[in-house]
C-alpha cells in the first residue's frame, strides 16, 4: 500500500483549496439519507463537521499557512475514528441523536477521504494502531457502510414519526 508519496512540504493549491469542498460535498452525501425521518439541518450539521474537524491542521503547525498545515509528517491525532465517536456522543446529547450521527458519519467520512490518499498519514484507529493509508478502495467501502448506516437510520426515525403520528390519531 502506498505510504506518503508526497515530501515534507509539497504544496498543491489546487488540492488545498478544494479539499474542504470534497469533504463537504461527501459529507453531506452520506448524511442525505437521514434527512428522510428528521430535519434537513443535518447535513448542516454534517457539512460543519467535516469542515470544522480540518482546525486541527492549523492548531499542530501552529500557523494557518497552507504550506505549514499540509507539510505535517502525520494528520493530527483528532482525526481518528475514537474522537469521531466522542464528538458524535457529545453532539447527540446535546442535540438528539439525529445530529449525533451526521457528526459521526461526517467525520468518518472525512477519515476515509484523507485516509484514501497517498498524502501524510491517518491516524484513523488511534490510539490502537498507528497512522497509515489506506487506499481509495477501502475509503470507497468505508463510505458506503456509513451511507448505509444513514440510510437506517432515515428509515428507523420515519418509522418512528409515522408511529408517533398515528397515536396521536388513536389517542382522540
Ligand atoms: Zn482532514
Amino acid at each position: 500500500m502506498a505510504r506518503r508519496r508526497t515530501e515534507r512540504g509539497d504544496f498543491s493549491p489546487l488540492r488545498v483549496y478544494s479539499d474542504p469542498f470534497q469533504h463537504a460535498a461527501i459529507a453531506a452525501a452520506v448524511v442525505a439519507p437521514l434527512t428522510r425521518g428528521t430535519s434537513r439541518r443535518v447535513v448542516v450539521t454534517a457539512v460543519a463537521a467535516s469542515v470544522v474537524i480540518d482546525l486541527d491542521h492549523v492548531i499542530a503547525a501552529r500557523s494557518a499557512r497552507p504550506r505549514a498545515t499540509t507539510g505535517l509528517d502525520q494528520r493530527p491525532r483528532s482525526h481518528s475514528l475514537l474522537v469521531a465517536a466522542i464528538a458524535g456522543a457529545a453532539v447527540a446529547v446535546r442535540a438528539g441523536p439525529a445530529h449525533g450521527w451526521a457528526t459521526f458519519a461526517a467525520l468518518g467520512s472525512h477519515l476515509l477521504h484523507d485516509a484514501g490518499d497517498t498524502a501524510a498519514a491517518t491516524p484513523i484507529l488511534w490510539p490502537f494502531r498507528p497512522a497509515r493509508q489506506i487506499g481509495r478502495r477501502r475509503q470507497v467501502a468505508g463510505t458506503l457502510l456509513l451511507t448505509t448506516g444513514s440510510i437506517a437510520a432515515g428509515y428507523a426515525a420515519a418509522r418512528a414519526r409515522a408511529r408517533a403520528a398515528a397515536c396521536a390519531d388513536c389517542a382522540l
